[in-house]
């Protein structure tokens, strides 16, 4: 039987989150508005409050499986604020590529590192296998030489697992991800990028100048050259299907903070839903807040289901490409019907709506934009290969 119960664990973890969320806002306008500043390691707060992480140890299998949990507590903090968090994360998008796809040596060598990801080039971006970066072998090292750009907390990371091709004519099978650590020679971080929304998160630019990593640095391998599929494309790929669902829970968080704004601001002007009237005793106000409130609960269920199943180590690419198409088109209309709604109280920046807005709309874009992800969901229903339907 299917079971939607939350454990007294699990409320009191959804709790915590909650209340260091609206901690977290406090912060959000600031930092949103000096883009310079980094989020800081720790809110000043920090002290009084336990990592919510800390209490999943109690966790047991009478408990929402932690794959759910994983969903609602990236979508409770981001109903706080996208970037702030009473303590700095401890990983970026390259350590679930390093949890996929490294070696056990890898994982155990470089888990504690923040590690971002490097796939987006100034002449790629959508389409990841015509990356120019590239990597050559010589001896004992690799020589990477290239240039990425929009790479998330490549500022702040400790290193970064960089895409490159060892050969350009070869399309996806001669794409392989390295992990470059800051400080190797020819590695520079060179601009940090200004921002529609969520300003407080780190976005970089770097290159690569005849950068010379050790071989053992080619993730998922670190003995011979890369054997077919070793630290390659499908391999990293295959990330994408467990942080996509995540990406959609992070925006749907967004949504449902302005949706939860947006309704305590009409309920203090005398407007509040009618639950029990049918659609056509309702207003055209009341009508729109049940509509976007049913988009984000349909956006949260496709988010929960794909995270279900790779949690439990079923196939997940087309369920993690619907999540993160619905998550995301969600994120970006349904903050943008609550700015409707709002009037001029949606963009004033006395209030976070509009922040929620701009922040929303990241998320329909990176780990691949919703036309990718329409384009992933068609082929795995029609079928067809990537190069049959692109
Ligand atoms: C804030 C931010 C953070 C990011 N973080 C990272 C990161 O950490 N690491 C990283 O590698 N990248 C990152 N990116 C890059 C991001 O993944 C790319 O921006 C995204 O993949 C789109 O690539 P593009 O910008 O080159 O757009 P393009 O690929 O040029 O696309 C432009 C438009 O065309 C559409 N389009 C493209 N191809 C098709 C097609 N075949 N069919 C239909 N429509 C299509 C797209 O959907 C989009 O609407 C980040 C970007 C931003 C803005």
């Amino acid at each position: 039987m299917i079971d939607f119960e939350l454990t007294e664990l699990d409320q009191e973890i959804l709790a915590e989150v909650r209340r260091q969320a609206l901690i977290c806002r406090k912060y959000a306008r600031d930092l949103d508005e000096n883009e310079a500043e980094f989020v800081p390691k720790e809110l000043p707060e920090a002290k009084d409050f336990k990592n919510p992480f800390s209490l999943m140890s109690k966790h047991t299998e009478h408990d929402t499986p932690l794959s759910i949990m994983a969903m609602l507590v990236a979508a409770g903090a981001s109903w706080g604020d996208y970037s702030v968090r009473m303590r700095e994360d401890s990983g970026g998008l390259g350590n679930a590529a390093l949890r996929a796809s490294g070696t056990p040596e890898q994982i155990e060598r470089w888990k504690d590192k923040r590690l971002a990801m490097a796939i987006t080039e100034p002449s790629c971006g959508s389409d990841s296998k015509a990356i120019q970066t590239t990597a050559v072998l010589d001896g004992d090292e690799w020589i990477i030489n290239g240039e990425k750009i929009f790479v998330t907390t490549g500022c702040r990371a400790d290193g970064v697992v960089v895409w490159a091709t060892l050969d350009k004519s070869a399309g996806r099978a001669g794409i392989k991800s390295f992990i470059i650590m800051k400080g190797a020679p020819g590695f520079e971080v060179t601009h940090k990028e200004k921002k529609l929304g969520i300003r407080a998160d780190d976005t970089a630019a770097m290159v690569f100048k005849d950068c010379r990593i050790a071989r053992d640095h080619l993730l998922g391998l670190n003995e011979n050259i890369p054997k077919q599929g070793a630290g390659g494309f499908r391999a990293v790929m295959k990330t994408f299907n467990n942080t996509r669902p995540f990406v959609a829970a992070i925006g749907l968080g967004m949504a449902q903070a302005a949706l939860d704004f947006t309704r305590d601001a009409l309920a203090r002007e005398g407007v509040e839903v009618d639950w029990d009237g049918g659609k056509h005793s309702r207003s055209a106000v009341q009508q729109e807040l049940i509509e976007i409130e049913a988009e984000i609960e349909a956006g949260m269920l496709d988010a929960l289901h794909a995270s279900w199943l790779s949690g439990n180590g079923a196939p997940n690419n087309l369920e993690a490409s619907i999540a993160k198409a619905k998550g995301g088109e969600v994120a970006r209309t349904a903050t943008s019907r609550c700015l409707e709604l709002l009037g001029g109280l949606g963009i004033t920046r006395d209030h976070l709506a509009e922040k929620w807005f701009r922040d929303a709309r990241i998320t329909d874009i990176y780990e691949g934009t919703g036309q990718i992800q329409r384009l992933i969901i068609a082929r795995e229903i029609l079928g067809y290969s990537s190069s049959e339907l692109s």
